[in-house]
């Protein structure tokens, strides 16, 4: 029920596309990022200038998995904020459902993430006076999703991750796996039509992750997934692998 409401209408319909394939939800070209310049966050040990992504071109299709693969450092988690529309890379197009989020105001951008896309963030970023479901919630409550139905909701997430009897405890209360499985539930809170997952299951022992991650993927649906991961087992249930170095795509479709 919940998945109808909020897929109501998709950024296809609702705003000027590009000329993707009807079936890309994730297109990446020409994607160069530096931080420290135009915009990006300074930290004064550092180079002035990281240059953390080169000329990236990458794309997902709706209901397939893409893996992310490379060393620390090599550009994982700056493809995966691309994607979010939470940072603008210095040049390239990334569109998400046909349109170019980069050409989108912040707050175009803002409200295309909260309607179709998930984030499970690496150092899952719950909120830490909020209760388990509330943070689970949370993406409800920007969505306009009534009370109840929010209620009704993030309890089913909870359970569906293994957590139904924390509900009401706080991040500080839980383990790191338990504040995982919490940010897994909040992303898929909205039944997004994109989730960028980082290192979703590195807490997780392997029962668990795989059980989490088939959550993420919704097998047999149309949910474009894109994991950075170092797990084999994470990467294994991929569709296609990308591999990073240095902020390049060494290889795609290993
Ligand atoms: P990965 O997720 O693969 O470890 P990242 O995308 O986090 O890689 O980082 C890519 C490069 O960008 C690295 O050299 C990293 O040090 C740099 N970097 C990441 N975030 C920032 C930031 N906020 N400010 C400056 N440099 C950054
Ligand atoms: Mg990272």
């Amino acid at each position: 029920m919940i998945q109808r409401v909020l897929r109501r209408s998709s950024a296809r319909d609702s705003q000027t596309g590009g000329d993707s394939d009807a079936n890309t939800a994730v297109r990446l070209d020409g994607v160069t990022h530096s931080y420290g310049s135009a915009g990006g966050r300074l930290d004064a040990d550092r180079d002035p200038t990281v240059i953390a992504l080169r000329d990236v071109a990458l794309t997902c299709d709706s209901g397939e998995t893409v893996g992310l693969e490379g060393p620390s450092g090599s550009g994982k988690s700056t493809i995966l904020h691309a994607i979010a529309g939470l940072l603008v890379p210095t040049a390239g197009s990334v569109e998400i459902l046909g349109t170019d989020i980069t050409r989108l105001s912040d707050h175009e951008r803002t409200r295309l993430r909260r309607r179709h896309v998930g984030i499970v963030f690496q150092r899952f970023h719950l909120l830490p006076s909020l209760s388990a479901r509330a943070n689970v919630a949370l993406p409800l409550v920007q969505a306009g999703v009534p009370r109840s139905t929010r209620r009704e909701r993030a309890t089913t997430l909870l359970s569906d991750v293994g957590l139904s009897g924390r509900a009401t405890h706080l991040p500080s209360e839980l383990s790191g796996g338990e504040c995982q499985r919490v940010a897994i539930a909040r992303a898929l809170a909205t039944d997004p039509d994109v989730i960028v997952a980082d290192e979703p299951t590195g807490e997780l022992d392997t029962e668990t992750g795989s059980t989490v991650l088939e959550l993420l993927t919704d097998v047999g649906s149309d949910r474009a997934v894109v994991v950075a991961s170092h797990d084999d087992d994470t990467l294994a249930i991929t569709d296609r692998v990308v591999t990073l170095r240095d902020g390049s795509v060494m290889s795609d479709g290993g």
